[in-house]
């Protein structure tokens, strides 16, 4: 098999703010794998607080180019020796993964969800996210993105936390949950939870440090909704050390290296009594449709990377009215360059 990678520069519909920073502009690396006539399709969306730049992804992906075979179906295998070939970079693995997933299944002429036997389950209606901004701002996109989505993500992570979410709900009745991308210090988590529950707030998301599991755990056993830990659960192998502490995790495939590694890590969170998400960076259509080919096996669904780009070059997953998830009905992720 040969691979090809190509660097694509997106700027953003509107400037993305959360606890952490503020991007205008999201840079994904396509990559493509070729087998015989065949061409599989994935792409990675690198994080710098991951460890990845999107100028290595080129020459990583080059080296996980090497742990590829010739049988386009030896995807655990293939992934397996990605893992030990680079210890990290989980980016650059899931781009390669989604585009084995995605020739296997043009190969066989079957969307990748059927292939994994995944045919007929509903999937979770994603959420739309809300960055942070001015409060009086944030409702008003609240209330622009309630008249498509039934559910929103807030970011927080503001001093206006409070201000913030009581705003929101002024302006819509849509299910609110709240991510402070490890913001808070636990005690000040416990006293904001305390403020939001009245409002309506259906889940916390990582609100204290990723490395902070007895914080974690102190929030979760003070506060009324699910705890759900996102920067704390990066792969399955974080999976077994988070039961008993929240109750919840939000699996991304940029974080625990695409479809194979997710489906590791739902399995796993599932023997630990865990409920998923399955999330997204700022991604194109590529990435977004290989995560919402297993949104069946998952709870939550925030799939919205793409939604968030002023313009996708591709198209795969649609949005319908409310947030529900339409996968395409093609073989492999199919996924199409979008003109
Ligand atoms: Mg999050």
């Amino acid at each position: 098999m040969e691979v090809s990678t190509r660097i694509i520069d997106m700027p953003l519909a509107t400037p993305f703010t959360i606890a952490r920073g503020t991007q205008t502009a999201a840079r994904n690396v396509v990559v493509e794998l070729r087998h015989g006539g065949a061409i599989g399709v994935g792409a990675a969306a690198p994080s710098a607080f991951y460890g990845e730049l999107p100028e290595h992804m080129v020459a990583t992906a080059a080296r996980l180019a090497e742990c590829l075979g010739d049988d386009p179906f030896a995807i655990e295998q293939t992934f397996d020796r990605m893992n030990r070939s680079i210890r990290f970079n989980p980016a650059a693995k899931a781009a390669i993964d989604m585009a084995m997933w995605d020739l296997a299944g043009k190969l066989c002429d079957m969307p990748v969800h059927r292939m994994l036997g995944l045919s007929g389950l509903p999937l979770p209606r994603t959420s739309f996210t809300i960055g942070i901004d001015r409060p009086e701002t944030m409702a008003q996109r609240a209330s622009e993105a309630a008249r498509r989505f039934t559910v929103l993500k807030v970011k927080l992570g503001s001093a206006a936390d409070l201000e913030i979410v009581s705003a929101i709900r002024r302006s819509t009745d849509a299910t609110i949950r709240v991510d402070a991308n490890a913001a808070w210090t636990p005690k000040e988590a416990v006293a904001l939870a305390e403020g939001i529950a009245p409002l309506g707030v259906e889940l916390l998301e990582q609100p204290v440090p990723p490395w902070d599991l007895d914080g974690l755990r102190f929030v979760r056993d003070r506060v009324p909704m699910p705890v759900v830990a996102d920067e704390s659960a990066v792969t399955w192998e974080d999976v077994p050390r988070l039961a008993g502490t929240v109750d919840g995790i939000n699996i991304k495939l940029m974080k625990c290296g695409g479809i194979t590694g997710a489906l590791r890590m739902i399995r796993a969170a599932r023997a630990c009594g865990l409920r998923v998400m399955l999330g997204c960076m700022v991604e194109t259509s590529i990435s977004v449709t290989a995560a919402a080919q297993i949104a069946g096996l998952v709870d939550w669904a925030d799939l919205d990377g793409n939604l968030l780009l002023s313009h996708d070059p591709f198209r795969g997953v649609s949005v319908q009215d409310g947030g529900e998830l339409v996968l395409p009905d093609a073989p492999g992720l199919g996924v199409l360059p979008s003109e």
